[in-house]
């Protein structure tokens, strides 16, 4: 694939500046002129990832062939270079790994006083932040997510949920007062590409420190990282079958979830999956947590500090690519300042780096997969096709890879699909509104409902969006902040339960009267 098979060409910038090159109006060199620097490269050291040449299956504790034979690749998106081969499970391998993990809870995990439990997730904690920098350099080669985020976002976050969860571990009492918390039995967790160990933190640190085993499948393009952890696991001595790995494609997820011995299913993708998903398990009773799309509204009111809500808009679409669920893709901005806070944010922009992923100025990365890309380009043809008015930085794509300019926006309608579809991909609409209510019907315009932001000096205005938008986490003048004592979930077609502190933990328990 060539950088113009990616490039939408209608661009309302000069295509012929470079990479680096381009200079924000206000910087006073005047608009395309040449900034008179450039960044060195930077690169982080790769090998300090020592990658396998093929990947088994984790059960009982071991690296294993898979029963089914098979093996596929996974690549790495900035370069489309292969990074390893990876096992293909069948069904043979889903009934391997449950009948492990359901061993693994009668006769050790499940029994396992909870002082017992938290020494393992400690254990497991410590080690992650010991091989934090591997982490994050496997993170990012498997994802195309810039360095600096794996580095200093994803790795320290997983290792705080396994901190956090392993407090909670011996105090399930103190957690849940009055009641005695019961483990489910096996939980069954599909997880995406987008923040591959740090869902497989959300979905393991909990139900371990419950008492539950699990069987995990990793999204096909990223695998890497949950069969590191895998090692993890094994240096850490935690018991052989209560964490358990199997890769392959979404039919061994479903296969997976449709187990009989599974008595708790957790998902994190798309809506279409979870719905299936759902419809699959109906009338089991197995317990479901589900946490699909968004298509956040990122709503900046007149009195909002401009230039730090320019950084907050930036953080909340363009951090890892838009790749992520509660991006803030739609930006409402109040009437009177949507011309200077517009202007201010083609400026950011245009000082975005985008390319080498390991390069650790990096700011936007490669987009995860080639159907990714593809639904990113699709939607930003849509949205010029549709009348909206696209404005991308002149910057230069690597010629090889899965790349995409940071792309805006303007005269965005409702009806849009680019103000109505979940794009994942650096892609912001910005609608305007004139009075608060207004505001709050754009933003619950939508069947999604994971999060929002408000950018204004009021408090008593922030309270009121809190309580009128429909969104499971609403951002004040931030965005995009996650801590694993926070609970995060949706609404709508979002999904239902919640990840992330004592919610978190209750979606892995039974509570019985004392
Ligand atoms: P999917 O929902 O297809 O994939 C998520 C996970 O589910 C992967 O592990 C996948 O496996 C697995 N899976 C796929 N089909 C099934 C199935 N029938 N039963 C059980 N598990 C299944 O997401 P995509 O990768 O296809 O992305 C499509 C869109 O979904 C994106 O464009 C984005 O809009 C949205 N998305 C939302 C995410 C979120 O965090 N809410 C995360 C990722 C995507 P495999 O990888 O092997 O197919």
């Amino acid at each position: 694939m060539t950088t113009s098979d990616h490039a939408v060409t209608k661009r309302s910038t000069s295509d012929t500046v470079g990479r680096g090159t381009s200079s924000p109006s206000s910087w006073g060199f005047g608009d395309g002129q040449a900034i008179p620097w450039e960044y060195a490269p930077a690169p982080e050291a790769r090998d300090v990832v020592k990658l396998q040449s093929r990947y088994g299956l984790f059960i009982g504790g071991k690296e294993v062939a898979p029963r089914s034979g098979q093996w596929f690749t996974t690549l790495d998106p900035a370069t489309e270079e292969p990074l390893a081969e990876v096992a293909r499970a069948g069904l043979e391998d889903v009934e391997h790994a449950v009948g492990t993990a359901r061993r693994a809870f009668r006769r050790s995990w499940g029994e396992l006083p909870g002082r017992e439990r938290a020494k393992y997730l400690f254990r497991i904690a410590r080690i992650l932040q010991e091989r934090s920098r591997e982490f994050a350099v496997l993170e990012t080669l498997d994802t195309g997510k810039p360095i600096k985020e794996s580095r200093d976002v994803d790795i320290p976050l997983v290792a705080a949920h396994f901190w956090y969860y392993a407090g909670w571990a011996d105090k399930l009492d103190y957690a849940f007062p009055g009641r005695t918390a019961r483990p489910l039995g096996v939980a069954a967790q599909i997880i995406p590409w987008n923040f591959p160990l740090l869902m497989l933190a959300w979905k393991i640190a909990p139900a371990l420190a419950a008492g539950n085993t699990v069987v995990l499948k990793p999204a096909s393009s990223t695998p890497l990282s949950a069969l590191l952890f895998a090692d993890v696991c094994r240096q850490a001595d935690l018991p052989p079958g209560v964490v358990n790995i199997v890769t392959g494609p979404g039919e061994i997820g479903l296969a997976l979830v449709k187990h009989p011995d599974v008595d708790k299913v957790a998902f994190t993708g798309s809506t279409a999956v979870g719905k299936e998903i759902g419809r699959a398990i109906a009338g089991s009773d197995k317990a479901l947590t589900l946490e699909l799309g968004g298509k956040a509204a990122n709503i900046v009111f007149d009195d909002a500090p401009l230039d730090q809500a320019v950084e907050g808009i930036v953080n909340g679409i363009f951090f890892n690519q838009g790749e992520v669920c509660c991006a803030g893709s739609r930006l409402l901005v109040q009437e009177s300042i949507a011309a200077p806070l517009i202007e201010k944010l083609k400026d950011r922009l245009s000082t975005l780096r985008v390319g080498d992923p390991l390069d650790k100025n990096t700011d936007v990365g490669a987009i995860n997969n080639a159907a990714q890309l593809a639904k990113i380009e699709e939607l930003i043809e849509a949205g010029v096709a549709e009348g909206a008015e696209l404005y991308q930085p002149a910057c230069e794509l690597p010629s090889r890879g899965y790349f995409v300019r940071p792309t805006l926006f303007t005269n965005v309608a409702q009806s849009h699909r680019i103000a109505q579809e979940e794009i994942f991909g650096p892609v912001l609409s910005v609608l305007t509104f004139r009075t608060p209510d207004e505001a709050i019907e754009k933003a619950n315009n939508t069947p999604y409902g994971l999060s929002a932001g408000v950018w204004t000096e009021k408090g008593s205005r922030i309270l009121k969006m809190v309580k009128e938008l429909r969104a499971g986490v609403v951002w004040a003048n931030t965005f995009n902040r996650f801590d694993p004592t926070s609970p995060f979930g949706g609404y709508k077609e979002s999904g239902f339960g919640r990840e992330g502190g004592l919610q978190g933990l209750l979606a892995y328990v039974r509570l019985e009267d004392r």
